[in-house]
């Protein structure tokens, strides 16, 4: 009884709608999925809707990218209250610094001599803007040839056109789930290299590591998994689905839905 946690949809940088996502996971048997996009709730009402019929369970999730020491640490929150007025206020203000963001990204760009409009990355996005769609504009006007060249040459940190973010700390994403009465987990720990925080978040809050994950080998979910027993933390994971944007497929990384009901225990 599968249960993919970690799903990103048109409403940040996934290219599958809500709607197509829950078809997808119902056509491959999934019994749950967390909808977790970037700094926003706004995709998860579309997911429940279409699940409404459906032998599928969606988690209402998020995902916050948040800054420690200039490294991009997320963190995930599930059967978080999507309606809690200072959780939507906090994330519109995320939506506002990603804007802003990418604003000052396509300036760099243009010093460069390179052109995209603004208007082009924006007008089909209902959601979160981040630098995925930066790479896609610059893909579509043949700039580069792949969403990886796009990062390497221009928009990767330390290339011409970086702009640094300014967000929150994780522990202050902790803090935001569970004020808005979710439970925060780590999002995979191995590739953002943020070990080093576990315990200390572990103690403001953080209920669960991601532990499987496209991008963790097994000697990586073998050493989370450990991490997890140490300090009383569930073992969660997901596949980080974007859809065609990212190599990792719907129900690449799953766990058993006996977690769902573990979370969904702990948010009571
Ligand atoms: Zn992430
Ligand atoms: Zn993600």
């Amino acid at each position: 009884m599968p249960a993919d946690l970690h799903i990103h949809t048109t409403y940040s940088d996934g290219s599958d709608s809500p709607q197509k996502v829950v078809e997808r996971a119902v056509a491959q048997g999934l019994d749950a999925i967390a909808i977790t996009d970037h700094d926003t709730v706004s995709g998860v009402p579309a997911a429940l809707e279409a699940a409404r019929d459906l032998p599928l369970v969606v988690v209402p999730g998020v995902e916050i990218n948040t800054d420690y020491m200039g490294r991009e640490i997320h963190i995930l929150g599930y059967f978080i209250n999507i309606k809690d007025p200072t959780l939507i206020h906090r994330l519109g203000l995320l939506a506002t610094a990603r804007d802003e963001r990418v604003s000052r990204i396509v300036g760099r760009l243009g010093s460069l001599g390179v052109h995209i409009e603004l208007d082009t990355i924006r007008f089909k996005k209902a959601g979160t803007l981040g630098r995925p769609h930066v790479a896609e504009a610059l893909r579509s006007a043949g700039v580069v040839s792949t969403i990886q060249e796009a990062f390497d040459r221009f928009i990767g940190r330390g290339r011409p056109a970086y702009v640094p973010r300014s967000w929150y700390t994780p522990g202050e994403a902790v803090t935001m789930v569970l004020e808005a009465g979710g439970i925060p987990v780590m999002a995979h720990p191995g590739p953002a290299d943020a070990d080093r925080m576990i315990p200390k978040l572990a103690e403001s809050g953080l209920k669960g590591i991601e532990v499987f994950h496209p991008e963790h080998s097994q000697p990586d979910i073998d050493h989370y998994l450990q991490l997890c027993q140490r300090y009383g933390l569930i073992a969660t994971g997901g596949s980080d689905y974007h859809g065609h944007r990212y190599r990792s497929q719907l129900g690449q990384s799953t766990v058993s839905k006996t977690v769902v009901d573990q979370l969904r225990r702990l948010s009571l």
